[in-house]
């Protein structure tokens, strides 16, 4: 009998950490580790490859294949309150752990860590800028790019005019775009049967750039983030397919499995968006509209584990500097962390930076911030595969429930 896909990843997860902790231990300047940490590059490479086309070809046919205007609109409605409702549980649940844990006071900073470099943060210093640069200027760029908001405010954009033209000349254009996202579509299945390797490869790199003992001074920090991720994970969102899909959230999870460790190993929702979107039509069964509508879009603005983090990330600064937060200023935080998600790209780290917003509205300075940081930046990279799963998890739980309420027949 053949091994399903993602028990395949999970063993090449298992032997990518043997292998990590072996190159970690001797190091990595042997023939064999290139060779493996090119597997990773590779598999990553070929997502990115299909990315852009398969946002694009994805989107305009599942606004097109929605008939009518309304449905849109309650489409995007629906859409729009499962990605706020789910990052506000995330982020409070990360404020409740933040403030009894209180992971800062006594935490001192990793030595030899050097300040962050803040001059790494002109692309997104502000949530309007943000707002504005979705509008890109031209397309073509934004494709080349591989700038997903603006990929998606684009084929938005282009999917609702085309949907309102009726023309002999709009339904072929329509046509062509169908045949060209299900060669996308193949090619993203041939990409997938890549992943054990590719996530071997992944894993390795990652496990042997680690610094294990870096988390003693780090680690209440990373115990509180690490908590408050498996409460979402394991105790929200499965409330959620029960409550809404009225689905074991096993059966669920075990649909989504192949997407839930690729973002773990690759660190980044919109890598991972192809094989998100192959488990979520393929074994949740969701339409091409409602999949269409929700996926591409969350894997850049509905980041649940993210909108966590720089809630309690924050609070941990503030801890560590010992200026505690008041009720008002942590209401910023909320908020603040609400729209430092949202703007937050699908790439790995892109939450830490983000962090950074959320300091400068609470009016935190700069200096001392940024080699808090700096210290947190050092042991990132597992909190920040557990947060892309999350991330993504949430997003697929928002095609079910949206399904669902169309009235949907999913599993
Ligand atoms: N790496 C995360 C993602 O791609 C974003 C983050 O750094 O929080 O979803």
């Amino acid at each position: 009998m053949k091994l399903k896909l993602h028990w395949q990843i999970i063993i090449c997860m298992v032997l990518g950490t043997f292998m990590g902790v072996y190159f970690n231990n001797t190091g990595v300047n042997s023939p064999l580790y290139t060779l493996i940490v090119l597997l990773g590059d590779v598999f990553i490479r070929l997502l990115k490859m299909v990315i852009v086309p398969l946002i694009f070809t994805s989107i305009v046919i599942g606004i097109c294949s929605v008939k009518s205007r309304a449905k849109i609109g309650r489409l995007g409605f629906k859409t729009f309150l499962y990605y706020v409702s789910t990052s506000l549980v995330a982020i409070l649940i990360g404020l409740f752990l933040a403030n009894t844990i209180q992971p800062g006071i006594g935490a001192t900073t990793i030595e030899s860590i050097e300040a962050f470099d803040t001059n790494k943060l002109t692309s997104s210093t502000s949530i309007l800028d943000i707002l504005k640069r979705m509008i890109p200027i031209n397309p073509f760029k934004a494709f080349a790019d591989g700038d997903m908001l603006g990929t998606i405010f684009f084929a938005l954009f282009f999917g609702i005019t085309l949907g309102s033209i009726n023309s002999k000349g709009s339904s072929s254009v329509l046509e062509f775009i169908k045949a060209l996202y299900k060669v996308i579509m193949k090619m993203t299945q041939i990409v997938i049967m890549l992943a054990p390797i590719g996530v071997f490869g992944l894993i390795t790199k990652a496990v042997s750039n680690m610094g294990l003992s870096i988390f003693k001074e780090l680690g209440l920090y990373a115990l509180t983030i690490a908590t408050g991720l498996t409460i979402h994970l394991f105790i929200v969102l499965p409330l959620i397919l029960l409550i809404f899909v009225r689905v074991n959230p096993i059966i669920h999870f075990r649909a989504i499995a192949s997407a839930m460790v690729t973002a773990f190993s690759t660190s980044s929702s919109s890598a991972t968006l192809p094989v998100t979107m192959d488990c979520v039509k393929d074994k949740v069964r969701a339409s091409d509209e409602v999949t269409s509508f929700v996926l591409p879009m969350g894997a850049t603005i509905n980041m649940d584990g993210t909108a966590l983090y720089e809630c309690a990330g924050v609070l941990f600064i503030a801890q560590a500097l010992g200026i505690p937060l008041d009720a008002s200023q942590q209401f910023i935080v909320v908020i603040t962390a609400l729209l430092a998600s949202i703007g937050a790209a699908g790439i790995p780290s892109a939450g830490l930076v983000m962090l950074f917003i959320v300091t400068d509205a609470v009016g935190l300075s700069s200096d001392a911030v940024a080699i808090w940081v700096g210290s947190m930046l050092a042991i990132d990279r597992p909190l920040d595969m557990f947060r892309t799963m999350v991330n993504i998890s949430s997003d697929s739980v928002g095609v079910a429930v949206i399904a669902k309420s169309e009235g949907e027949k999913l599993y």
